[in-house]
């Protein structure tokens, strides 16, 4: 039987937009001393603002962010939104898009084979490109398997970020990790801003879920718990691994929303220090 006061506790954190979908969860978050987060939406805003366009010889600027902006309309990542915010201009006509996580798209334009993403999107392709010297998560445009260029974008962290982590340090959690798909620069730089003890790049969804696997592991970790905090866009794989699964609400998809053991509504991490404090006055109360 589950003791009354844990209802109280699912409904003083429903009050604070903290939704508990059951008791065994508020008594997990007790057991929690590891809180790894996504980067791209849940630490960081998700908005990002193109700072370069470096085309190819023969390509315009003009050509390289229409080309990345008309593949782009296919997807609903933020890195999508932001590149098509940053062309106002017409789109191309494309066909068969798809999407692969944490890779980018591969598309078809007037008959040709354009992939738009990453690194690791362009090398399983073997196109040789150049690694532009600015800082920032960068997203190449291949054509026909030739390198066209790169627009590099950048992301900051939502202000309520770092409130999120010095809370989490106040209440004595071991270990604030993040993990990324992004790039080794960006991933480190914003970690090392946040004051986060770990950070892990250039991860796929499945890499995620490995890390996240030794983390829990009993002989690693003496029977302590980890969160995942995601703000659903490719993380459904991890939420559902990890002790605790949170989902940010805000932009979260359907699919998140139901692997997560918590959703967060509204798009602020220190909701998880929030709902930790939630959990142990809910504690204190049953015994
Ligand atoms: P994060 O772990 O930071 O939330 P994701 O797993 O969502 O990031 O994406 C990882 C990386 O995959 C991105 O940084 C980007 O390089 C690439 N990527 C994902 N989606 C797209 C897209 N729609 N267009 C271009 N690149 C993408
Ligand atoms: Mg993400």
């Amino acid at each position: 039987s589950v003791p009354l006061s844990f209802f109280g506790g699912i409904g003083a954190a429903s009050k604070q937009g903290i939704l508990v979908k059951g008791s065994n969860y508020l008594e997990a978050l007790n057991a929690v001393d590891t809180v790894a987060f996504d980067k791209t939406g849940t630490l960081t805003k998700g908005q990002f603002a193109v700072t370069d366009v470096l085309p190819q010889a023969n390509v315009t600027q003009d050509q390289l962010l229409q080309l990345a902006a008309s593949v782009e309309q296919n997807s609903t990542h933020p890195i999508a939104a932001s590149i098509l915010a940053a062309y106002p201009g017409e789109l191309l006509p494309v066909q068969d898009a798809t999407e692969q996580a944490g890779h980018g798209l591969r598309a078809t334009v007037n008959g040709q084979t354009v992939i738009v993403g990453n690194a690791k999107a362009l090398n399983a392709a073997n196109v040789t490109f150049i690694k532009p010297d600015a800082p920032g998560t960068v997203i190449y445009v291949a054509v026909a398997n030739h390198y066209w260029g790169c627009v590099v974008i950048a992301d900051e962290p939502k202000n309520d970020a770092n409130r999120a982590i010095q809370l989490l340090n106040q209440r004595g959690i071991q270990q604030t990790v993040m993990l990324t798909g992004d790039n080794h620069t960006v991933g480190t730089t914003i970690a090392k801003q946040l004051q986060m003890t770990n950070v892990y790049t250039d991860l796929l969804p499945a890499d995620k879920v490995k890390i996240v696997e030794q983390l829990t592991t009993p002989a690693h970790h003496r029977h302590k718990k980890v969160a995942f905090v995601g703000d659903g866009i490719n993380d459904t794989p991890v939420l559902a691994t990890a002790d605790v699964g949170f989902a940010m609400g805000g932009l979260g998809s359907d699919a998140a929303v139901e692997a997560a053991d918590i959703v967060i509504m509204g798009d602020e991490p220190s909701k998880v220090a929030q709902a930790m404090q939630i959990a142990k006055r809910t504690r204190q109360i049953v015994i």
